[in-house]
């Protein structure tokens, strides 16, 4: 063992930060309790598959995966510059969405600034700003009884952006909430920022949000130059494994991210798979109806069995137990069902729960039937 304490080494910012804890593997549970046909309902990833399209693709590449992949991802952007009607230059391709929030963080922060997001955030932001020795601002979210439980309270996060806040984080809809915001709000909110506060709109989510509810923040993009969009392709597209997403800003914000991020971010398969999943119509339509289907299911569970959860335009629910989730949790594993405990988000009372097939949500409720009775 070595005298040195590496951790009073590692930069300030990074000792008070939380480490990121990821949904539990399907393998790891089948190793710790010896079970089969498991189902993970924890990482709110496609319960269909992959994109059909964008597999074949990526299996085309593999055997090319001794060269270098496109480092400008040259033929992605084109493909989401049409599909989003803006410029390849107003693009940022990132290894998931996940990269290109830290690149934000990187190109944007530093101990003198400060970002403001909501309490019960996705926990990469925390993370991402911390590890730069930035201030951060948590702003309160609202409560239970308000119109949108566990929203994000806008009001409030205006004032709590000051002279040195570089950068607003939201995801819409939020995870691990599921809250969302509508588009009046959200874009009387964008255009009350100053120009110098970039507002980083996280959307990996948008593509199961119906329609009425739906708030695609990427055509205020013209509009606003502090604004930043992210998506993804790791949720309704089925390519989480790949690690594939982008941002949308205005060139010269796109240009600060590239300077930064590393030079062949996105692997070969991933490009190749992201560009034919861009197309790949049917597979979204066919997530948004299951999920749908799934969402109905859930809710259905929750009235019977009298609990609450926030209202969710997501692939997730957040179910409250109002008592300690965790054994709730532990006797869903062993039933064979993997579900995402929150309490790290300060939520000790709720589990998330990823919408899986008609089938998954049948297991599901069950189970939870089962529990609850006894
Ligand atoms: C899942 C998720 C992402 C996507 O992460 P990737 O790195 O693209 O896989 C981004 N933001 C939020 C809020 C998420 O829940």
């Amino acid at each position: 063992m070595s005298m040195c304490d590496y951790f009073s080494l590692a930069a300030p910012g990074v000792q008070q930060l939380k480490p990121y804890i990821p949904g539990k593997p399907i393998e790891e549970l089948e190793r710790e309790l010896g079970i089969e046909n498991i189902i993970k309902l924890a990482s709110n990833e496609n319960p269909l598959g992959p994109s059909p399209h964008g597999r074949q693709a990526a299996e085309a590449v593999l055997q090319d995966i001794n060269l270098y992949p496109d480092g400008s991802g040259f033929q992605l952007k084109k493909a989401l510059a049409e599909k989003h009607a803006v410029t390849s230059d107003q693009i940022t391709l990132g290894n998931g969405s996940n990269d290109v929030l830290v690149l934000l963080a990187e190109g944007f922060l530093t101990p003198e600034f400060n970002a403001v997001y909501s309490q019960y955030c996705f926990a990469v932001y925390p993370i991402a700003v911390q590890a730069t020795g930035a201030r951060h601002k948590q702003v309160p979210a609202q409560g239970w009884g308000s119109a949108s439980p566990l929203g994000h309270d806008l009001k409030a996060m205006r004032a709590a952006i000051d002279a040195r806040t570089r950068l607003v984080f939201i995801a819409n809809p939020n995870n691990p909430t599921g809250s969302y915001l509508n588009a009046d709000s959200l874009h009387d909110f964008i255009a009350s920022v100053p120009e110098q506060v970039i507002v980083v709109i996280d959307e990996a989510y948008l593509e199961y949000a119906p329609q009425d509810k739906r708030c695609d923040a990427s055509q205020w993009l013209s509009e606003f130059p502090n604004l930043v969009v992210t998506r993804t392709f790791s949720k309704a597209y089925g390519l989480a494994g790949l690690r594939v997403g982008y941002a949308l800003s205005n060139p010269d914000i796109a240009n600060i991210l590239n300077r930064i991020r590393q030079p062949f971010n996105v692997n070969s398969p991933a490009l190749a798979a992201a560009q034919a999943a861009v197309g790949d119509v049917d597979f979204l339509q066919r997530s948004y109806e299951t999920n749908q289907q799934g969402m109905a299911m859930l809710q259905e569970t929750c009235h019977r069995l009298g609990l609450r959860y926030v209202p969710s335009t997501a692939n997730f629910l957040l179910v409250d137990f109002g008592r300690d989730a965790m054994p709730v949790f532990d006797r869903l594993l062993h039933a064979g069902i993997i579900t995402r405990p929150v309490a790290n988000y300060g939520l000790p009372e709720c589990l998330r729960i990823t919408i899986g097939t008609p089938q998954h949500m049948q297991r599901l409720d069950h189970a939870l039937t089962d529990i609850l009775a006894g």
